[in-house]
């Protein structure tokens, strides 16, 4: 399943380049374009869903949680932040379900 509009399912089907930092047939792992710490990735399941409230398949869920820890270590991130943004307000500007894993400096909480 994708939407033939989005971005993210674009960077799945290969139409759009990204930095691939991991793979496997339910997700994928790529460098956000525009990073927010010197070391950002964006983690996507590869069918389409819109947001974490589409998130309804279980198996999915624990599959992308399970990928954060292994991607970290892969990447040699000793501390990093996990973000998923939903909905406009919250930030979300791609409407393809990603987890934002963010590293490499300092980040101060709360997040404005
Ligand atoms: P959001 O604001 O929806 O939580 O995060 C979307 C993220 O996707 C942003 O950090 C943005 O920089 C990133 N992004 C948007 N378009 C592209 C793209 O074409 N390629 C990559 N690698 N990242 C993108
Ligand atoms: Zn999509």
């Amino acid at each position: 399943m994708s939407s033939d509009s989005c971005i993210f399912c674009k960077i799945v089907n290969g139409e759009i380049p990204s930095k691939k930092v991991f793979e496997n047939e339910m997700a994928l792992a790529f460098r956000d374009i525009n990073p927010c710490a010197p070391q950002h990735i964006l983690l996507i399941p590869k069918i389409h869903l819109q947001d974490l409230n589409a998130l309804k398949d279980a198996t999915l869920a624990g599959e992308l949680l399970s990928l954060v820890p292994k991607i970290a270590s892969q990447e040699g991130f000793s501390s990093y932040r996990t973000v998923i943004n939903t909905g406009a307000e919250s930030g979300q500007t791609v409407f393809h379900l990603h987890l934002h894993i963010i590293a490499g400096r300092n980040l101060s909480w709360p997040p404005g």
